[in-house]
């Protein structure tokens, strides 16, 4: 149904806490000690999106889907299974808050969980007559966690593309569906990126090639581009160490604005819908050419270390 949350890797909890809180303005709705924190975005109703673990090295930790219903639960546990992917069958509150649930390791390396149910906060404003935004919201006042880029190897020379395998099976097996590809090298055809979708929205889950697995950024949704805008003023005043400056995507078509958590994890603000997007929709193809005016529109110039740094 949607990415319901990211379980991220931080060096210093009190200072990623003060980042997605008074930066981002996410809400802590639960704590564990000196492990762990659980957020929320104000326009989000399950329990978190976000999970803060202290750790002796950043990056991303696992990421989890929401199905609609249990039953599908086992639908895709036999489906991932015939696969030939090692899928578990997680007992009911080992993830934090959640129903039963099934994790398997990605292609890519990474850890991925889907459950079904999540302790219900509620929005912010309530779901009787809500007010279009609530009061006292902190920095950028981000809605939601609105999707999720892993890193992923890819060695044409070894014959391993780690990102294609992921997104076959993001595709044939967890029934995502393709919007935007990269295809590169002298035949156009090693896909080196892709922007997958299961909301209405461009992207709920993306991969990139690089030499590791990895996190890219984890990406949070705001309204429009003055809400971009006003984000990217946030981070200067709060000193923050900005990546890339607001500018238009050309693949999702998002307005957009990069920066780093204080571990140096990519966080993204992404604004607008961009396009809705339907099962039916013929998929983007981006060349290597163009790789560069498909990331940032308006320049098309290269940023190395954009693709080459990450968590
Ligand atoms: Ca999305
Ligand atoms: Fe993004």
């Amino acid at each position: 149904m949607r990415l319901g949350h990211v379980s991220l890797k931080v060096l210093d909890l009190e200072a990623a806490l003060d980042h997605y809180t008074n930066t981002l303005g996410m809400l802590v709705t639960h704590r564990d000690g000196d492990e762990r924190v659980f957020l929320k975005g104000w326009d989000e109703w399950d329990k978190y999106s976000l999970i803060l673990n202290a750790a002796s090295e950043a990056g991303v930790e696992s990421i989890a889907f929401k199905v609609e219903k249990p039953g599908e639960l086992d639908d895709f546990l036999r489906r991932i299974d015939a696969s030939g992917i090692a899928v578990a069958e997680v007992g009911q509150g080992e993830l934090p808050f959640c129903g039963r649930a099934i994790r398997f390791q990605l292609p890519s390396g990474h850890t991925m969980f889907l459950y079904a149910e999540k302790a219900f906060v509620g929005k912010l404003v309530g779901a009787t007559n809500p007010e279009p935004w609530p009061d006292g919201l902190k920095g950028a006042g981000v809605h939601w966690l609105d999707h999720v880029m892993l890193m992923a190897e890819v060695d044409p020379a070894r014959g391993i593309n780690k990102v294609a395998e992921t997104v076959d099976f993001f595709r044939d097996t967890l029934d995502f569906h393709l919007g935007e590809q990269v295809m590169a090298g002298p035949n156009a055809d090693i896909q080196v990126a892709a922007w997958m979708f299961r909301t209405t929205t461009p992207h709920d889950f993306a991969i990139g090639a690089g030499p590791r697995a990895g996190l890219h950024h984890i990406a949070f949704f705001l309204d429009d581009w003055s809400d971009v805008l006003k984000t990217a003023d946030i981070l200067a005043k709060r000193r923050v160490k900005v990546d890339v400056t607001p500018q238009r995507h050309g693949i999702t078509r998002g307005s957009t604005t990069y920066f780093f958590d204080p571990s140096g994890n990519r966080n993204e603000t992404f604004a607008g819908l961009g396009y809705l997007t339907q099962p039916d929709m013929p998929v983007i193809t981006w060349t290597e050419e163009e790789l560069w005016r498909g990331i940032f529109y308006h320049t098309g110039d290269e940023i190395g270390n954009f693709l080459g740094v990450y968590t």
